[in-house]
């Protein structure tokens, strides 16, 4: 295991450098995020001590249970799952740098108060569902902007930029729409100069899409199952969860 965790990630490497290439981008400018969902720390620590500096979690739970074995190797970790306003707290204490899901104002309410209340801030991404898809989560394309500017009236959270998962699909052409419509928000955004907003991080791309997404602006590819194996739960149990 240990050694195909190795492999997979010069492969992922390779890959995210020749996509790069092949839309003049620099390397530089794309960040692998390990998506670790099920991997258990010590797998987690062999890509980190590999080189990797950048992870994240789905869960709350399983943020919390990796955090004590992890916490002396440096790293930073975002988070990339729905997040429910109960686990807000929780979530605090695991030194979580970027929530990416930011996707409804009542969460960014909660979020702005427990983190006045702990006198922090903290970096997010506005998760926009660019698939249409009812599974997933995401605020809605034409509602993206709205959204942006509410939560930058709270002057704890500090817009980055967006985040949004492709169309599962085999169809490139169909998932690239997804990625350009993000581009598209993004642009948009940038258009309109609003205080406490940057627009610089586009977070798209996984194990079956990144080509696509970086050749449409990524900043931060997500890759889980290419380095780490199939997972035995299926997406669903971490996507389609009852909304709040
Ligand atoms: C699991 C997950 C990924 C990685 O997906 P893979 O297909 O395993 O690379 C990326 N983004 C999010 C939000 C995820 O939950």
């Amino acid at each position: 295991m240990a050694e195909s965790i190795l492999e997979n990630l010069a492969v992922i490497l390779k890959r995210i450098e020749n996509s790069c290439r092949q839309s003049n981008r620099n390397p530089n400018e794309v960040r692998l995020l390990l998506a670790t969902k099920t991997v258990s720390a010590d797998y987690i620590k062999i890509a980190i001590e590999a080189g990797q500096t950048l992870i994240a979690e789905n869960k709350v739970q399983e943020a919390k249970e990796k955090y004590e074995s992890l916490r002396l190797i440096p790293h930073e970790s975002h988070f990339i799952g729905h997040l429910q306003t109960n686990k807000i707290k929780d979530l605090l204490k695991c030194d979580i740098s970027c929530i990416q899901t930011l996707d409804r104002l009542d969460l960014a309410q909660k979020l702005h108060n427990r983190l006045l209340y702990e006198n922090k801030t903290m970096e997010v991404l506005i998760q926009v569902n660019t698939s249409n898809e009812d599974s997933k989560f995401g605020t809605y394309p034409d509602q993206a902007i709205e959204l942006i500017r509410q939560v930058a009236e709270l002057e704890t959270l500090k817009i980055k930029g967006l985040m949004t998962i492709g169309l599962f699909t085999a169809e490139t052409e169909e998932v690239r729409k997804c990625f350009k419509l993000l581009k598209k928000i993004q642009q948009e955004t940038i258009s309109l100069n609003i205080p406490n907003v940057e627009m610089k991080e586009l977070s798209m791309g996984m194990s079956g899409d990144l080509e696509t997404a970086i050749e449409e602006g990524s900043t931060i590819v997500r890759v889980g199952t290419a380095i780490f194996g199939q997972r035995i739960y299926p997406d669903s149990y971490y996507w389609n969860e009852n909304k709040d």
